[in-house]
């Protein structure tokens, strides 16, 4: 990555923090809404400014878990304000600062609340739609009795990768929350590079409001001339401004650069299982030693990690890496919004000879006729059909 697009990048991240702080005012404005309307009804005693919204958001969230019944309001209160680490009697609940999730499972999660790892319970009505409310990154507020620690509330997201269940595909899977960056690993061979798959998470990244990169792995198993019809594969991408490594966990190439990247942020690893996702953290952080999968010795090509997990590298960097995922749904996509993904069809669109084109039947359509021409990319516009006639576009 030269130095303009590192530039570049770095200032996307903080125009995208900025992005998720503004999208978590909003939700602060909306609670503002609804808090005027508590105070009507006593529930809340303060006025809500600019300067107060963060805590007021706290208050109501301690008045949401009130009103579930979960604790009695003093104690919350009390634990908030009496901040983490201080003792609480047995029969009160304690509320700390938010906690991170740093892994998930069953029922079950692990977070990291001031530098110190807690086991926790999920509570049931949050367990039994898991792996659509809660996801490793999630900032959460931890309820402890005694010995046990327990999940109490998710807080908003100013991110998150989301895609629908393969099973039941009306049901959003959440695959990582509150990330900046979302790095998608692929490999150059075995699996073989898959442009239709990475359009895809391209479009999910952006939806969920972080940014994407593409990590090109496992480059010391082509020869010259092959690395050269893949990359011009990737050109489209370069093209949209997105930032592109080409790297080996072999000879280290590439590593760098993908640290570059990734440095100061919370990011997460996602891409189809054995294109080298753990290989490449062991490769930014030696000290992690994750299993790495073999495909043949496995035969079934089944991956070895199965539930994603936050790796902390130090330097406010944190890495996510997550489950292999072989086909990539797309969330609630519509016809309309897709367009917005592949803004390299705008500019041509305005000489359609319809202004409403769609660019999938109509005569006198430039996007067409400059996707003949190979000006558009045909494998990028393939994509748009494709994805065009999942939204039930005619075909
Ligand atoms: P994951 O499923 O995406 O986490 O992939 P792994 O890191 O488990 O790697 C899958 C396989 O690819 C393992 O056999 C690795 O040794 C191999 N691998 C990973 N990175 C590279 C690379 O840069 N070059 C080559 N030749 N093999 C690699
Ligand atoms: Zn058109």
């Amino acid at each position: 990555m030269d130095r303009h697009t590192e530039k570049r990048h770095q200032k996307d991240i903080e125009k995208h923090r900025s992005y998720g702080e503004m999208k978590l005012r909003k939700h602060a404005g909306k609670m503002r809404r609804s808090a005027g309307a508590q105070k009507k009804e006593g529930r809340i005693e303060r006025a809500v400014s600019e300067e107060n919204w963060e805590e007021v958001l706290d208050e109501q969230l301690v008045a949401q878990a009130r009103r579930r019944g979960r604790v009695s309001i003093d104690d919350l209160v009390d634990g908030l304000r009496a901040g983490a680490g201080e003792e609480s009697t047995a029969e009160s609940a304690e509320w700390n600062d938010a906690a991170i999730v740093i892994a998930s499972s069953s029922g079950r999660c692990r977070v990291v609340r001031d530098g110190e790892e807690l086991d926790c319970t999920v509570p049931s009505d949050l367990a039994t739609r898991q792996k659509s409310a809660l996801a490793v990154g999630d900032r959460v507020l931890v309820e402890s009795d005694g010995e046990a620690n327990r999940i109490g509330i998710v807080l908003p997201r100013r991110s998150a990768l989301v895609r629908p269940d393969p099973i039941n595909p009306h049901r959003q899977r959440l695959i990582v929350a509150n990330v900046d960056v979302v790095v998608h690993v692929v490999s150059i061979k075995t699996p073989p590079l898959r442009p239709r798959l990475i359009d895809r998470y391209l479009i999910a990244i952006q939806r969920g409001g972080a940014l994407p990169a593409l990590c090109v792995n496992k480059i010391d198993l082509a020869s010259p001339s092959e690395l050269a019809a893949e990359l011009a594969k990737l050109e489209p991408y370069k093209a949209l401004g997105h930032p592109v490594v080409l790297c080996s966990t072999e000879s280290g190439e590439g590593i760098a650069e993908l640290r570059a990247i990734v440095q100061g942020t919370t990011c997460a690893l996602v891409g189809h299982s054995g294109v080298g996702k753990s290989s490449i953290l062991n490769a930014l952080d030696a000290s992690l030693q994750l299993a790495i999968g073999d495909l043949h010795r496995r035969g079934s090509g089944r991956h070895t990690t199965t539930s994603s997990t936050l790796h902390d590298l130090g330097g406010s960097t944190y890495v996510i890496d997550t489950p292999g995922i072989r086909e990539f749904g797309l969330w609630n996509l519509t016809l309309a919004t897709l367009r917005d993904y592949f803004p390299e069809l705008a500019e041509p669109a305005v000489l359609c000879r319809f202004n409403d084109c769609t660019h999938l039947h109509e005569p006198g359509c430039e996007v067409k006729r400059l996707v003949d021409g190979g000006e558009i990319s045909p494998a990028r516009y393939d994509t748009y059909v494709r994805l065009a006639q999942e939204c039930g576009a005619p075909t």
